[in-house]
């Protein structure tokens, strides 16, 4: 169903791939574009805000919005402890209905779901890393997770590559500049509606 001119702009990648670097770079050159807010059973971070970030709840609180059928998705996210991640479905349908375009971090399965919730809004951008090698380096690089970690990683990595070719668009992210031109391409093209410049 198609809700107002608005667009859901899905980003997913695998953990490592640096999409959070990119969604950074886009929502500081697209002002008007909005981070969608997630519901998340995950304990806050010492830097995240109360409904910048996330909008922190309990589980119990989670299993109720489901039962309410509020959530257009959600996902147990393992490589998180297992923690419920989930967006919300008046949240993003208000942004819409005004005509706004909000920028959705998601894991894989739940950027496709949102997807096919709203095929007629949605633009989906799939983010690569340019190797398995190079995403193990940056995985080692990052630190936040140990050896055993980075291998259930890497060995989940052809399954999402797979899933990942049902995007509408791939950015393989290995040099940040041409990953971040890329990108702006696509946002411009798919959701401004204007000719490709870059
Ligand atoms: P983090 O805990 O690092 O903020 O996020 C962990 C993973 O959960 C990331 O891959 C992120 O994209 C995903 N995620 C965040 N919010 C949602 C959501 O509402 N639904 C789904 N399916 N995944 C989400």
């Amino acid at each position: 169903m198609t809700q107002g001119n608005g667009k859901l702009i899905i980003v997913a990648g695998p953990s490592g791939s640096g999409k959070g670097t990119l969604e950074n770079a886009i929502l500081e050159r697209f002002p008007d574009i909005q981070f969608s807010v997630s519901v998340t059973t995950r304990p806050r971070r010492k830097y995240e805000i109360e409904g910048e970030h996330y909008f922190f709840i309990s589980k119990s609180d989670f299993l109720q919005r489901i039962q309410r059928d509020e959530l257009v998705e959600w996902q147990e996210v393992y490589s998180k402890n297992g923690h419920l991640y989930g967006t919300l479905r008046s949240y993003i349908e208000s942004v819409l209905v005004e005509g706004k375009h909000l920028l959705l971090d998601l894991d894989i399965k739940g950027g496709l779901n949102v997807q096919q919730a709203y095929p007629e809004n949605s633009v989906s951008i799939f983010i690569r890393p340019p190797s398995v090698e190079a995403l193990e380096q940056r995985l080692i690089k990052r630190g936040t997770d140990n050896p055993e970690q980075i291998r259930i990683r890497l060995e989940r990595m052809p399954e999402e590559m797979e899933l990942g070719q049902q995007f509408d668009h791939q950015i393989v992210n290995s040099e940040l500049n041409e990953a971040v031109n890329a990108f702006i391409n696509i946002i411009n093209q798919d959701v401004y509606h204007q000719q490709r410049s870059i």
